[in-house]
């Protein structure tokens, strides 16, 4: 949901459209610096928040943020930026801040792991850090991205210290651009099967919402409105009605279009409208 004009603003926007969960960006998402969050944003934040019941607010960090970059600059500019972005979740009481992996830039997929997970093990020392989960996003895999498959969440979470700060998010869109099937009964529980059996759905902290407007193992990151792209309704009704994520927030970052509350009405109907169907 848009911060544009301040972060509480996110809640009139997402009360508008009718959202219980929400995910913001604490800050501008493609800038590197941002002013410190204010005592008065703080505080118009909080009294929206309490007055909209929203709850949970996810935070999503910046896509500049290149974490598995052999680039010296690069990653501790990425390091520096993560830092910040995990104090604003803190500040905010947001607990659960997400995160792409990083793409390794050509220098190998088992580097790039090792520079994440270095990375996430300098950040939760920091006693700052330490009531929010940083959530490692499922990717489709574009360029040189970790991520697409689960085994590179489960070694990057497996190799952090403070592990029980990890957590995961799946990105439907992604995980099927990457190859995933969710689209019959059958492959939705291969799916789920292998991703208990690498990551655990225990570790699964959030869901992203979001159908794909390219093929399966396509890798390529396009999202579509629910059930107008290549997943299609099915998919959704499967992990909609799963019992197993019942508690889990899901999230939509389907495409906004010219009238975004509209856009975000409809997605979110249809949605609901797939709860105990069959
Ligand atoms: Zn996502």
């Amino acid at each position: 949901m848009s911060i544009a004009g301040g972060v509480d603003k996110a809640f009139l926007r997402g009360e508008e459209v009718g959202c219980d969960a929400m995910q913001i960006f604490t800050k501008n998402n493609n800038q590197w610096r941002a002013a410190p969050l204010t005592e008065r944003e703080i505080r118009a934040y909080k009294t929206n928040r309490q007055r909209t019941s929203i709850d949970p607010i996810l935070a999503h960090d910046s896509y500049l943020i290149n974490l598995a970059s052999p680039d010296k600059d690069l990653h501790r500019k990425s390091l520096e930026a993560l830092r910040i972005e995990v104090a604003r979740a803190a500040v905010l009481e947001i607990p659960y801040l997400i995160i792409h992996p990083g793409a390794h830039l050509e220098s190998g997929e088992a580097e790039g792991i090792t520079r994440v997970v270095e990375a996430l093990d300098t950040v939760l020392e920091d006693p700052q850090a330490s009531p929010v989960m940083i959530c490692l996003e499922t990717t489709a895999g574009q360029g040189s991205s970790l991520g697409y498959r689960f085994e590179h969440l489960a070694a990057i979470r497996g190799g952090v210290t403070r592990r029980e700060r990890v957590g995961i998010c799946v990105d439907t869109c992604h995980i099927f651009a990457a190859g995933y099937e969710i689209r019959d009964q059958r492959a939705y529980e291969d799916t789920m099967r292998q991703l208990n059996g690498v990551v655990g759905l225990d570790h699964v902290t959030c869901i992203h919402l979001n159908d794909s407007q390219r093929d399966l193992g396509s890798r390529v990151d396009r999202h579509a409105h629910i059930g107008r792209g290549q997943i299609g309704l099915e998919g959704f009704r499967l992990l909609i009605n799963d019992p197993r994520l019942q508690h889990i927030p899901m999230i939509l970052e389907t495409p906004k279009g010219e009238d975004p509350v509209a856009a975000d009405r409809r997605n979110l109907a249809v949605l609901r409208s797939l709860v105990g169907g069959s």
